[in-house]
């Protein structure tokens, strides 16, 4: 793309991560910060962490079918930065660099194929005023590109304007969001990949899964960038 080289001649981007000076190319981030995260070995032990945090904090309800992550979370790290630029400073590249890295895991399993579409976990209408977007959905909508899937953001509504769960406990975080989420009303498929930026405690993630359960979904799978537990 001619206009963006010419636009980075001019406003040249740095990364996100250490504030280095990014090639025409890249996206928001550099390749020495995205080598530095603490990266899954494989999609199997990553799928495994993801389902330990459910079985750990929720053992009564369903597990996701299949999960994914890319990264575990450190406090202060490079990546908490970078995930926090993501979420409230509105670098959309960010979600575009890593959806497509996490539907290039997704893609490699038997699982993805089934999908019928793929669903960003809600953000709050008032949440998306304050920040502008759902960084959620923007991850969702790099993992269908990849993937070939349908986005569906009409399928579960958020009504409650809830607090942010960080700093509270599971159990806080779990009341704050458990009443949150609804059906929309409008027709669920079976199979849904449910998609998240950070999994911490699975509280967001379980309530969202019952909604679309309660509406009519058979398996869920789960991927989120980064698991926080
Ligand atoms: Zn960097």
């Amino acid at each position: 793309m001619l206009i963006d080289e010419m636009l980075h001649l001019f406003y040249p981007r740095v990364c996100t991560g250490c504030h280095s000076l990014l090639a025409p190319k890249e996206r928001g981030i550099c390749p020495e910060c995205i080598a530095s995260f603490d990266a899954f070995s494989d999609a199997d032990a990553a799928g495994y962490a993801v389902k330990e945090v459910f079985r750990r904090n929720y053992p009564a309800s369903n597990q996701p079918e299949s999960a994914w992550t890319l990264y575990r979370f450190h406090k202060n790290d490079r990546l908490q930065r970078v995930v926090h630029a993501m979420k409230y400073e509105g670098v959309h590249r960010l979600g575009n660099v890593f959806g497509t890295l996490l539907a290039e895991m997704i893609a490699g399993s038997t699982a993805a194929a089934a999908f019928s579409c793929i669903v960003p976990v809600p953000l709050n209408r008032l949440k998306v005023v304050e920040r502008t977007y759902n960084q959620s959905e923007v991850i969702a909508r790099a993992v269908a590109g990849v993937l070939r899937k349908d986005v569906c953001t009409d399928l579960v509504v958020c009504k409650n304007h809830t607090r942010p769960q960080a700093g509270l406990s599971l159990r806080e975080r779990h009341s704050n969001v458990k009443d949150a989420f609804t059906p929309s009303g409008n027709v669920v498929p079976e199979n849904i990949l449910l998609v998240d930026d950070v999994l911490t405690t699975g509280s967001t993630a379980t309530a969202v899964m019952r909604a679309l359960e309660s509406a009519g979904a058979r398996q869920i799978s789960l991927a989120t960038v980064v698991l926080a537990a």
